[in-house]
């Protein structure tokens, strides 16, 4: 399934990215750097774009499982690892592919210098974890690329301006980073490398069947993104949205086009010699399965109550996700509030909740990491009916039971038991008659 190619800003887009010399930004995840082979690979591929005439600035993730692996060692010495501890051990992890990457290139021939996100001017906030960009100062980036040099900068991490803290940006950060030297290098395009071809239909993993996307528009991508589908970090679309950053997600594995997501907001509809061309009603499902569902129960149901959970919430730094709060039960005055916030963001919530307990005045806390979340994605749902009648149609003749539901605009979701999420998530994906023709393929990784 594809959106239409009469998209004149994308075509313009495309075509530019085209043109012969150009700044291009490759961002190369763990998987495609996964081993001594993988970084020679990519070291190939990267020579080739600057032999073809372009200058290449390459951000690359940690090789392979490392930062579930440094995170799993972190956890075996202690279950309390200050948070600016973990950004030192996690950053550590780009620092040894961006070096070997670095020294790859070089015996290809090639010239090629690393940095750090510090050494990149990517300034952040000082959130340990999920570290926000607040500023890029590219300047040695921009000498090394005159001198001729092939850039490499370790992604997911930066420094605070004023302490000069190392920090990361959360998982799948590179991305970000990628974006982010994009747009302040102004460069032509910003390659996303991967393990499969571009953006499905759904996860590839989750459903064999799914459908590569050709095109997909930075509200629908954000949507996805948002809902759990990894294969793009959440700020980097928003990021690129903002500063007008091509994007194009593919394979590091094969030479096929891969999708290319298109950046401004404008771009939902097109009109061309009168005729509206609509977008495919549904452009995807994601699923997630990194969050927890906490249950407040017994609040008094009197207004400020609702506030003062959530802003509790707010200052441990959790991001709360979908919230249902339940009819008051009849003549106890109390109710029960449901969120979703991320499984990593759990204990530190649940800690702040129950501090707060004698002041709120709720009874209880139930805590549930068993959970998973489905969403349905498409720019069409908001002009066509039924879109809701058919998802929800769908999981009940699969059998499956529902605990939560949130909508947007855009998106329908659900959060049922976390065994039957693969199941969900086929089942609305052949619904809705998304699945292909063929086997998509999964180049490498693990999944984790
Ligand atoms: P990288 O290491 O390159 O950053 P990630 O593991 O972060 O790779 O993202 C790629 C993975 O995203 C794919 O292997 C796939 O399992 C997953 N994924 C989830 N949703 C989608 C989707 N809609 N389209 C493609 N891949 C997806
Ligand atoms: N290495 C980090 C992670 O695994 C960042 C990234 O890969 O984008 O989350
Ligand atoms: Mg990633």
């Amino acid at each position: 399934m594809s959106l239409p190619t009469t998209d004149v800003k994308t075509e313009d887009l495309i075509a530019q990215a085209a043109k012969t010399k150009q700044l291009i930004v490759q961002k190369f995840g763990g998987s495609s750097v996964s081993d001594a082979e993988g970084i020679k690979r990519v070291a190939r591929r990267v020579v080739d774009a600057q032999k073809a005439g372009n200058e290449v600035v390459v951000v690359v993730s940690a090789m392979g499982d490392t930062t579930d692996e440094l995170l799993d060692l972190a956890a075996q010495v202690t279950d309390s690892a200050p948070a600016r501890e973990m950004d030192m051990l996690l950053s550590a992890g780009e620092r040894i592919s961006m070096a070997l990457l670095a020294m790859a290139i070089n015996k290809f021939g090639a010239s090629a210098q690393s940095f750090t996100g510090s050494q990149a001017g990517m300034i952040t906030d000082g959130i340990h974890g999920k570290a926000r960009i607040i500023d890029v100062d590219p300047h040695r980036i921009r000498t090394a690329l005159d001198k001729g040099h092939i850039a490499i900068v370790a992604g997911f991490q930066g420094m605070t301006r004023s302490t000069r803290e190392i920090t990361t940006l959360g998982r799948g950060g590179s991305d970000t980073t990628a974006v982010a030297l994009a747009a302040a290098l102004e460069a032509d395009v910003c390659e996303i490398y991967t393990d499969v071809d571009g953006i499905y239909t759904a996860d590839p993993r989750v459903v064999s069947t799914a459908t590569k996307i050709d095109r997909i528009s930075s509200e629908e991508m954000l949507e996805l993104a948002a809902s759990g589908a990894k294969i793009l970090h959440l700020r980097c679309v928003e990021y690129a949205r903002r500063f007008g950053v091509p994007l194009h997600v593919r394979s590091s594995f094969s030479q096929n086009e891969g999708t290319w997501v298109m950046p401004s907001a404008d771009d939902k509809i097109t009109i061309q010699e009168g005729v509206a061309l609509e977008q495919p009603i549904i452009s995807g499902v994601a699923h997630d399965r990194s969050e927890a569902k906490v249950t407040v129960v017994g609040v008094p149901d009197i207004p400020g109550k609702a506030a003062a959970i959530f802003q509790v919430i707010a200052k441990a730094h959790s991001n709360i996700d979908m919230i249902v709060q339940n009819v008051s039960t009849h003549g106890t005055g109390r109710t029960d509030i449901s969120f979703t916030l991320p499984i990593v963001e759990g204990a530190d919530a649940l800690t702040a909740l129950r501090a707060a307990q004698p002041e709120i005045g709720f009874e209880n806390i139930e805590y549930n990491e068993n959970v998973g979340k489905l969403s349905l994605i498409g720019a069409g749902m908001r002009s066509h009916p039924g879109v809701s009648a058919t998802f929800f149609k769908a999981l009940s003749d699969a059998g499956i039971n529902i605990n939560m539901i949130s909508t947007s605009e855009i998106r329908i979701s659900v959060v049922t038991h976390a065994d039957l999420l693969d199941d969900a998530v086929r089942a609305i994906h052949k619904a809705f008659d998304l699945d292909g023709d063929a086997e998509a393929t999964v180049y490498g990784g693990t999944g984790r």
